[in-house]
């Protein structure tokens, strides 16, 4: 029995040492207070075994030392794991400062026992045929004891009140210690006041030790997970039906229960009812998902089904569960979503990103279609928005979706491109070119009875099915050939073709070569005499040659259009405006009175501040403003940019003579006289060519004359070619003519040398 018993202890020793090391090296706050519980039951061991395997009184002696301080410790342990066990946080430091008096107290009793005898001796008696040194407490003796079971009972008070008070899943935790705490303690107990020579009770202390271990380290409470797994399903928004191995369902949440209308706990007809909710759904296989769409338009329900297994810790299936999720407000959010993320706010047209993401996709699964790229561009939405207004210019622009929505084919994709841009793509067998510029023709918008002409340019690029598909560039090439439209009002639809591409290529080629143009004076002013009604020299009109050496001779239409829409027509004016100040400056010194007059084309004024630019210029070259006279054409007193009023009424007041170039050619001209103080006009020469064959074109040239005269505007008549025709506007009073019958423009030194030699 003794020899089964040190085995016993040795291993119990062991282990409790062994888990000591785990409970310390344990990631859990609670390890450091187990560990220290371990070591304080390995103690009281270690003593008996000490003890019962002693062959001598002092070796005995010894052992009943570490015994019991080893009780001392092991108690203190217990109270300490007691604060973490029952999450009491940090023990109190009165109490525990009294306790450390006790146990020193009870440390020092022992120390003096060798001298003062007051605690225990040990008697020899024989056990098993051996010796063994049995106690012999004094009354020192009664003092450990009080101290033992005094801090023991408070800590079973502990975890009785624990117990009583935990809630049912956690009472669990409380009173697997405090049965075997009793039991240890009882067991201990009996072996004391028996005076049984070999104490079995260690054995329970080992065991207690190592219980502490495995529940306070190791042990997971699953009824308590059970409990939160089961509650946090009941709260999951969505419903559950748990099945059981055999496919029987054997739980719902309370979302379960509601969607299929049980109020029990009858799982029965689970099945039928969810198949009669929701068609047929695969009970015998789980890892499916599955969306289900029911009801259509506003009433549309999207339900998101999902069987998924239970599978336990050995990865066997134990049972699965399905999982019915309402997606109806995630799905119209996002289809929400979808819609703003790819529809124009404004006009509800696609947006451009979708809309090429569109025709990508229609371009390359529809191969047989014919397709074309359209670019539609509001051409004067600029001054509709500057003139009436940002509302209006909105209201235009959901004008021109819908207008675009009522034209386009059923096969013609849509969206809107950028502010007042617009994009197609065309069916080319749905496209009626014919009557869709008649009705751009007619394109008007109502407005507080108001009617709006809008101007909408229309370009289209025809897709080479051959050729690689680039949306961004179909779209640029679309809209080059709207920027070709030079007759605005005449033509809305325009093709990019070879023809245009080269003359695009061609634009950039001279717009590339401006500058060295001019400094290497190709190009050039010619001057075209401008004669009064004896004939004589009265001035002359300055107009720009470029004499290319590559492409000859060019007459200002063939870039002056190009220079306009790109801006570099500042360039070539100032530059023409230097050379006549340049003329007139030779001329004053060779003391010739005639003047010049000069163009001003309507972009100069978005490029530059065009009267201190003439200003400048007559400072430098130090002339007489009078000399230098400027042509401004009724387009260009049209344009909204500058005050076109202060304007003429600052250079007139510092002495230039300002004429209105191609009088009649508009649609205001008398109007703008009516608010401008101009001093001469120039009669378009459209009115004289008609006047050979249509009597009222002559007319209106009388007329003109004969009102100029009264407000005091001298007359010039441009495109005189015959004698009959100066005979005739000569009979009508006219003061200046300009025209080939006179001379065509000619190089200045020429000019100089028919008039001045
Ligand atoms: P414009 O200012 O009306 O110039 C008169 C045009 O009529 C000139 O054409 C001139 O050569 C032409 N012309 C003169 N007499 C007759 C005639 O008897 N019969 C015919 N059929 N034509 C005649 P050009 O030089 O080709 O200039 C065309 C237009 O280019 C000018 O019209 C003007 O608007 C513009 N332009 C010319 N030079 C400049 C310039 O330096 N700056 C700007 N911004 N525009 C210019
Ligand atoms: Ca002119
Ligand atoms: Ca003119």
């Amino acid at each position: 029995m003794r020899t089964a018993l040190s085995v016993v202890f040795s291993i119990l020793i062991i282990a409790l040492v062994i888990c000591q090391v785990f409970a310390r090296r344990s990631k859990k706050p609670i390890g450091r207070a187990v560990a220290f519980l371990l070591a304080g039951m390995a103690t009281p061991v270690l003593g008996n075994l000490i003890i019962i395997t002693a062959s001598n009184q002092l070796i005995a002696t010894i052992g009943y030392y570490v015994y019991f301080l080893g009780m001392d410790t092991a108690v203190y342990s217990i109270w300490f794991f007691m604060h973490d066990y029952c999450d009491m946080g940090k023990p109190k430091r009165v109490y525990n400062t009294l306790i450390l008096v006790f146990f020193a107290v009870d440390l020092i009793h022992y120390i003096l026992n060798p001298f003062l005898h007051l605690s225990f001796a040990t008697e020899q008696i024989m056990v098993e045929n051996r010796a063994y040194y049995r106690l012999v407490p004094y009354l020192g003796q009664a003092y450990h004891r009080v101290f033992c079971y005094g801090l023991f009972f408070a800590i079973l008070i502990v975890f009785i009140v624990k117990t009583v008070k935990a809630s049912r899943v956690y009472s669990e935790k409380y009173w697997v210690m405090l049965f075997s705490m009793i039991c240890t303690g009882a067991v201990e107990t009996y072996y004391i006041f028996s005076r049984q020579p070999l104490d079995v009770s260690m054995i329970g202390f080992g065991m207690f030790g190592l219980l502490v271990y495995f529940f306070a380290l190791h042990y997971r409470p699953l009824k308590l997970l059970d409990r939160m797994l089961a509650g946090m399903a009941s709260e999951m928004p969505e419903a559950l039906f748990f099945f059981d191995r055999s496919g029987r369902c054997i739980w719902s949440n309370d979302p379960g229960r509601k969607l299929i209308g049980v109020s029990n706990e009858n799982y029965d007809d689970v099945k039928d009812d969810l198949r009669f909710l929701f068609g047929d759904i695969d009970f015998d296989s789980s890892g499916w998902v599955k969306r289900i769409t029911l009801g259509t338009g506003e009433d549309t329900q999207y339900t998101y089904l999902a069987m998924r297994s239970v599978v336990d810790d050995k990865g066997k299936v134990t049972g699965s569960y399905l999982s019915v999720r309402d997606i109806t407000d995630e799905q119209r959010e996002m289809k929400r979503e979808m819609y703003r993320a790819t529809h124009d706010s404004l006009t509800g047209l696609y947006t451009k990103e979708y809309l090429f993401e569109n025709i990508s996709r229609r371009l390359e699964n529809d191969s047989k279609t014919d397709y074309m790229i359209g670019y539609i561009e509001i051409a004067n939405y600029k001054v509709i928005n500057d003139v009436f207004g940002r509302k209006f210019g909105e209201y235009t622009i959901k004008h021109i979706a819908d207008f675009i929505s009522k034209n386009a084919g059923e096969n013609t994709l849509y969206g809107r491109l950028s502010g007042e841009a617009f994009g197609l793509l065309i069916d080319k067998a749905d496209f009626n070119e014919e009557m869709l510029e008649e009705r751009l023709e007619r394109f008007t918008i109502r407005d507080d009875n108001l009617e709006h002409r809008i101007l909408i340019h229309f370009g289209i690029y025809d897709i080479d099915p051959e050729s690689e598909r680039d949306i961004p560039l179909f779209f640029d090439s679309a809209r080059l050939a709207t920027t070709m439209i030079k007759d605005t009002y005449q033509k809305h639809i325009v093709y990019y073709d070879d023809k245009l591409r080269n003359e695009i290529i061609h634009n950039q080629l001279i717009s590339n070569q401006l500058k060295d143009a001019i400094a290497e004076r190709q190009i050039r002013p010619y001057l075209q005499p401008i004669v009064d009604s004896r004939g004589m020299l009265a001035g002359a009109e300055a107009l720009v040659r470029w004499i290319h050496p590559d492409e000859g001779f060019m007459n200002p239409g063939d870039f002056i259009p190009v220079f306009e829409r790109n801006g570099l027509i500042a360039e070539v004016d100032r530059y023409m405006w230097r050379c006549a100040c340049e003329i007139l400056s030779e001329w004053k010194k060779k003391e010739i009175g005639s003047f010049i007059s000069v163009n001003i084309s309507p972009k100069d004024f978005y490029y530059m501040d065009v009267v201190s630019e003439l200003k400048g210029l007559v400072e430098e070259f130090g002339i007489d403003p009078v000399k230098l006279r400027i042509e401004i054409t009724e387009t260009a007193m049209m344009t909204d940019s500058v005050d076109i009023l202060k304007l003429v009424s600052g250079l007139r007041e510092y002495g230039f003579i300002v004429e209105m170039d191609d009088f009649g050619s508009g649609y205001s001209s008398l109007n703008l006289l009516k608010d401008m103080d101009i001093d001469v006009i120039k009669i378009d020469m459209q009115f004289l060519r008609d006047s050979e064959r249509n009597m009222k074109a002559g007319t209106i040239i009388k007329s003109i004359i004969n009102m100029s005269e009264e407000l005091g505007i001298d007359t010039l008549t441009e495109g005189v070619e015959t004698a009959k025709q100066f005979e005739k506007l000569y009979a009508m009073g006219c003061k200046l003519y300009q025209g080939y019958y006179f001379s065509k423009p000619v190089p200045v030194e020429d000019f100089e040398k028919q008039w001045f030699d």
